[in-house]
């Protein structure tokens, strides 16, 4: 009787060292983290280079601080965060800055301007809080400004992000255009928007031919602006929905202009992901998929997205982000929700 031949091997440490080797030889990645602070907002974007911008804090506390942390330094493996835009100055976005900064150093801040002064949506010692933790060195951000992010020798695809809309400006206005403005055939008015949402950063991330938007909370007077009478941000692939997926936000025509693949809401499970503005994200020609970080529990299945593609499904939850990453091409990307083990993956448009 024969015997088979002997595999040789290949001792274990050999092997793990190959394998770390071939690691950091492959171009990295630009990954895009949803963390999921309960209905407020904290985008942490990485770029293939390692450099990182957070978009928004979370709410006031260690809660959402220590979330952020936890991604940025054991999930990303970052030492610090690079860049950091709070796109207006309400407590779910802004909340969460001192306690993060002491967490992890925070290098470079950007916002739409400090107030002038404390209006009736906003919090006095948060924004003293965020002056500290700056020692007013925050940068003013206005429409058409762009972010300038390293860029490897080795890294074929050009990684922008620009500034689309910011103290209640879209790229190419002028400072005095009227909030309400009507344009389009299906045009529909809100009520003029009196609080700091409209004033909200909003950029357009673009690495080779992947688009991402995020526009805070804009609401839906400006959205409209941005889709009309020009299209000022054009189709995308990925679209962080606005203001947690409220409906007095994600106006329909903002939401057909963008046309997304791919929607992922920051809703929380009692805040935002509101009925009308899934059955707008579903409606839409050409959408893949909707994310949710919560499911909705005020409304019923029918209103929210599938079991798997819902971060956190129950109300007393572990906080459980989602994952986007585009490969080095910028040609794919894969949107996963690790604790569920859950990873699908996405041609750019
Ligand atoms: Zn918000």
């Amino acid at each position: 009787m024969k015997r088979k031949p002997r595999v040789p091997m290949v001792p274990l440490a050999l092997l793990f060292l190959l394998c770390q080797t071939t690691a950091r030889a492959a171009p990295k990645h630009l990954d895009i983290y949803f963390i999921d602070v309960e209905g407020g907002a904290a985008t942490l974007i990485v770029s293939p280079t390692g450099e990182s911008l957070l978009i928004d804090s979370g709410f006031p506390g260690d809660r959402d601080a220590g979330r952020i942390a936890h991604v940025a330094l054991e999930v990303a493996g970052l030492k610090q965060i690079d860049h950091c835009i709070v796109t207006h100055w309400h407590r779910d976005h802004v909340g969460g800055i001192a306690p993060l900064a002491r967490l992890i150093r925070i290098k470079n801040y950007y916002d739409h301007r400090l107030p002038q002064a404390i209006a009736a949506d906003m919090q006095a010692e948060l924004i003293e809080a965020y002056k500290q933790t700056t020692q007013g060195k925050s940068v003013t951000l206005r429409a058409g400004d762009e972010l300038k992010l390293r860029r490897s020798r080795s890294s074929l695809r050009p990684l922008n992000i620009r500034v689309l809309a910011a103290g209640g400006m879209v790229i190419g206005e002028q400072s005095s255009a009227p909030q309400v403005r009507p344009c389009g055939s299906d045009f529909e008015a809100k009520p003029e928007d009196k609080t700091d949402n409209t004033n909200s950063v909003a950029i357009l991330l673009t690495f080779g031919r992947f688009r991402f938007f995020d526009g805070g909370d804009l609401m839906w007077n400006i959205e409209n602006r941005l889709a009309c009478p020009k299209n000022l941000v054009g189709a995308v692939d990925v679209y962080q929905v606005d203001h947690h997926g409220s409906d007095v936000s994600n106006n329909p025509t903002f939401v057909r202009a963008i046309s997304p693949r791919v929607a992922i809401i920051n809703d929380g499970p009692r805040k935002g992901g509101e009925a009308r503005t899934f059955s707008t994200l579903k409606s839409l020609k050409g959408i893949e998929a909707v994310y949710q970080l919560h499911r909705n529990v005020r409304t019923s299945d029918k209103d929210n997205t599938m079991s798997g593609y819902i971060a956190n499904e129950a109300e007393a939850c572990q906080g459980n982000f989602i994952k986007l990453s585009v490969d080095s091409s910028g040609r794919s990307y894969t949107v996963s929700i690790p604790a569920k083990q859950i990873s699908r993956s996405y041609r750019v448009r």
